[in-house]
């Protein structure tokens, strides 16, 4: 087969294993810092705090108000604290939420940022910032928000609980899923996408199983890792807008969204796409790949309607419309009946169902 594609590789270290947060002290000091200001969400404030305490020196002080979606006052209360404590480099220690607040004030100061993230949303590897003022979301892409280094410990995310693993794990999942089906889709980032289908769909349910089974926690953290270099590698598509669309509309929580469509957008881009469909089937070893991911979130005990996880029914028609109105590459065009029924669908929790082009 003739190949013909453009790949462009992202900068950045990673450092992966079971105690690698001991190296924190020494990956600052590899960045030339000695002054980093540690950065939490408020309920993580005492993980923060040990965390501070065990630095010997090498970090100023903890900021724990990092906030879900990147809220710009609370990035301006974050920058008033790194000038007080004339910090020069940033540890972000957290999920989605906490990786967004570090980008957010080095896209403002130019910091070095070492991101330990402790949920599988994959932030920590992508050059992109997604930050909220009064309600409304904007997105953007800059090399200037990509963390230099990142510390994956399995430890970490032993505490992560029985549903947020799943949710997020699953959302890891839509990143290579969609990763397999991108406009600019590369033989490197799809091989990178089916290994962490794979470590993913194995893991989960071992972790469902048991949360302290560190061999699974540690195949669904690599899993996150390579889902996470997908999502900044290559563009996303449908499954990822309409997340964004349903989130901002409803306020709904970032992982149980993903968790919930995903099904339903490979459903409706089957037909587009068979071949890369084909390839997360095998991946997940299982016949059909929105069956699969829909058992896979009763296994994890996802939530699996939009329903359940507090979108209005009345929501439906204004949900179809906005994802309508604001066009966006898609390897199946937008149909409006079609997406009405995937979004319907997600909302009473039925099972993917697919859609042949021209139904819609
Ligand atoms: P999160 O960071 O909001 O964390 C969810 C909750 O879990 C928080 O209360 C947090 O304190 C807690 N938590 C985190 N790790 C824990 C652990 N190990 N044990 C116990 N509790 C833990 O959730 P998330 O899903 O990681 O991130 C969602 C946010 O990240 C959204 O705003 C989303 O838009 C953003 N995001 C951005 C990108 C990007 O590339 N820019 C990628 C993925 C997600």
């Amino acid at each position: 087969m003739m190949h013909s594609f453009i790949y462009t590789a992202l900068p950045g270290r990673v450092v992966f294993g079971s105690g690698a947060l001991k190296q924190l002290s020494e990956e600052i000091g590899r960045l030339g810092a000695k002054r980093a200001l540690l950065l939490t969400t408020a309920n993580r404030k005492a993980n923060g705090e040990a965390l501070l305490a065990s630095l010997d020196g090498s970090a100023a002080a903890l900021y724990s108000k990092a906030t879900m979606h990147t809220p710009i006052d609370v990035t301006e209360d974050a920058l008033a604290e790194v000038r007080r404590v004339e910090a020069d480099c940033l540890v972000a220690f957290g999920g989605g939420s906490t990786i967004g607040l570090a980008k957010a004030i080095a896209l403002r100061t130019g910091l070095p940022q070492i991101a330990i993230p402790t949920t599988y949303a994959g932030s920590e590897m992508t050059p992109i910032l997604g930050e909220t003022r009064d309600w409304r979301k904007t997105t953007q892409k800059s090399m200037k928000v990509l963390p230099e280094v990142v510390i994956y410990d399995v430890e970490l995310t032993l505490t992560l609980p029985k549903r947020l693993s799943g949710t997020s794990g699953i959302n890891a999942i839509a990143h290579s899923a969609e990763a397999l089906y991108a406009e600019d889709a590369n033989p490197v980032v799809s091989a990178l996408a089916v290994e962490s289908i794979a470590a993913l769909g194995s893991a989960l349910p071992r972790i469902a199983e048991n949360l302290a089974d560190r061999d699974a926690r540690s195949d669904a953290q690599y899993g996150a890792f390579l889902a996470g270099a997908c999502l900044g590698s290559v563009g996303m598509a449908l499954h990822h807008k309409l997340c964004h669309t349903l989130g901002g509309l409803f306020d709904l929580p970032h992982a149980d969204t993903h968790s919930v469509i995903l099904p339903h957008t490979l459903a409706y881009n089957a037909p587009a796409v068979p071949k890369a469909i084909a390839r997360i089937a095998g991946a997940l070893g299982v016949a059909d790949a929105p069956q699969g991911l829909f058992e896979l979130s009763r296994k994890v005990g996802a939530p699996r309607a939009l329903k359940e996880i507090g979108m209005p029914e009345e929501g439906i028609d204004q949900a179809t419309d906005l994802a309508l109105s604001n066009p966006y590459w898609n390897p199946r065009p937008l149909e409006r009946q079609g997406i009405r029924n995937l979004i319907a669908g997600a909302w009473a929790g039925e099972e993917p169902f697919a859609v042949n082009e021209g139904d819609g």
